[in-house]
């Protein structure tokens, strides 16, 4: 895909054709349906204000997702849709998508998230770790409740950590930060207070746990399991 091309039908329908190549190599293991991936497609316009690049840049689309087993977090979640519900805090957008069906992540939906949570104060976007999707996953099925994750921090580029670090010793800025790598996700979620989202995912132990009331957020990562 053209760097740079605008996003919307042209952009999505390449993308479709794509993913039909992409679930061409990957046959066998199963289908996604048109449904499944008009789906993924529901997103809001990614033109917010804050991203200063391309938001549609889609260089950092890893190919090795597609087809990808599921984490271990879902292995036993069976053969089901995984489906989540976003509102940015920091850029008032929302995003709704299928990105996973079974074992099957779904390329176009990690490409969406990617850009979603992307540093919005760089505009600069990062591979993010499927894992971290499963993990809230994981916590929305503990819930029993579908509801909508919102989003204080994703990626953060070196020089955004750099910047919120300085900005305050007590704000839980670690300078090798998971965000830094795609690998961490701080969030809330509309269904369940934030100590009971906290306490789920220390149910879980599937990464890092940290609690921050006075923000009323949690922080997720992918890194090896920890609470603070
Ligand atoms: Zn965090």
């Amino acid at each position: 895909m053209n760097k740079g091309e605008t996003p919307g039908i042209q952009a999505g329908l390449s993308r479709r054709s794509f993913l039909g190549r992409a679930l061409a190599v990957g046959a066998g293991l199963m289908t996604l349906s048109s449904a499944d991936l008009a789906q993924a497609m529901i997103v809001k316009a990614g033109q917010n204000g804050f991203f200063k690049g391309s938001p549609a840049d889609t260089s950092n689309v890893n190919p090795l997702a597609i087809g990808q087993p599921a984490s271990a977090t879902t292995r036993r979640l069976g053969s089901s849709k995984r489906r989540l519900a976003f509102y940015h805090t920091h850029t008032g957008e929302d995003l709704e998508l299928t990105y996973a069906v079974g074992r099957i992540y779904n390329p176009v939906a990690l490409e969406q998230l990617n850009t979603y949570l992307g540093d919005f104060r760089t505009g600069e976007i990062h591979e993010i770790d499927p894992e971290l999707m499963d993990i809230l996953w994981a916590l929305q099925q503990k819930s029993g409740k579908r509801g909508v994750f919102s989003v204080i921090s994703g990626y953060r580029s070196p020089r955004t950590n750099a910047y919120l670090q300085g900005r305050s010793r007590r704000s839980g800025v670690a300078s090798r930060s998971l965000h830094m790598e795609g690998r961490a996700i701080d969030v809330r979620f509309s269904e369940e207070p934030t100590e009971a989202l906290r306490d789920y995912a220390i149910d879980l132990q599937a990464g890092g746990v940290g609690f921050y009331p006075e923000s009323d957020f949690v922080h997720l990562d992918t890194g090896k399991f920890r609470t603070w």
